[in-house]
């Protein structure tokens, strides 16, 4: 069972990853975009961190977490990865709404709606050389691994392996969503920003769970 403590481990540990990758996110969007992905990931989860981290457990539920998380994120975040991720932790609040701590199926669902969230904000489409390369194939990784069984971690490693490939996938990929649609093929041989950190998001989510 994963309770609001573990959740709030979670979060700190997603925002130390990020701020471990800031840099390299920034080049990455550098490249396509306007270099800031990886300052917007570690400002949103530094934020979403603190704000989570301030909950009383005794108090909340993993909804709670969810939706602070969505809020501070927001708030902290002008990017476009603001109101994506915003509306992905809102939905995995929503997914597990009533229970004090989730199984390993609640998580897994909370996992999905997050991947569904993100695909509703930004009508992008699997293809169109967005964060949505990763999280789509996750999504779908994680869910047939737990329709087959396996613990949440393998669940989760399993929805490492799909995120990883499907970043990798980006950089044949020409951008039909965000700001990197304007350069055309110019995109061709580099990885999506948004997927990297993705990557490392879902990482971070598989290794606090192990
Ligand atoms: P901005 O482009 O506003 O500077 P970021 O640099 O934080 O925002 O995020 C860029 C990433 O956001 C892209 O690499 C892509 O993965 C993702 N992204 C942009 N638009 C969309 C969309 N409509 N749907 C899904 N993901 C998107
Ligand atoms: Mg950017
Ligand atoms: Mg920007």
């Amino acid at each position: 069972q994963v309770d609001v403590v573990r959740l709030q481990e979670m979060f700190g540990a997603i925002a130390q990853a990020m701020a471990r990758e800031k840099e390299r996110l920034c080049e990455l969007d550098g490249v396509i975009g306007d270099a800031d992905h990886g300052i917007a990931m570690e400002l949103g989860f530094s934020a979403a961190a603190k704000a989570v981290a301030a909950l009383d457990p005794a108090t909340s539920d993993p909804t709670a977490v969810f939706n602070t998380a969505a809020k501070s994120f927001l708030s902290a975040v002008g990017a476009s990865s603001g109101p994506l991720y915003a509306t992905a932790f809102m939905r995995a609040g929503a997914a597990v709404k009533g229970k004090p701590s989730l199984t390993d199926g609640d998580m897994i669902d909370a996992f999905e709606a997050m991947a569904k969230g993100i695909q509703d904000r930004g009508k992008a489409e699997p293809g169109e050389k967005t964060m949505v390369d990763a999280w789509a194939p996750a999504a779908a990784a994680a869910r047939s691994a737990q329709l087959e069984g396996k613990p949440l971690v393998a669940c989760l490693e399993a929805a490492l392996d799909a995120a990883t490939k499907g970043a990798e996938a980006t950089k044949d990929m020409i951008a039909a969503k965000g700001r990197s649609s304007r350069l055309g093929d110019r995109v061709i041989g580099h990885m999506d920003p948004g997927a990297a950190s993705a990557v490392v998001l879902i990482d971070t989510i598989a290794r606090s769970f192990d």
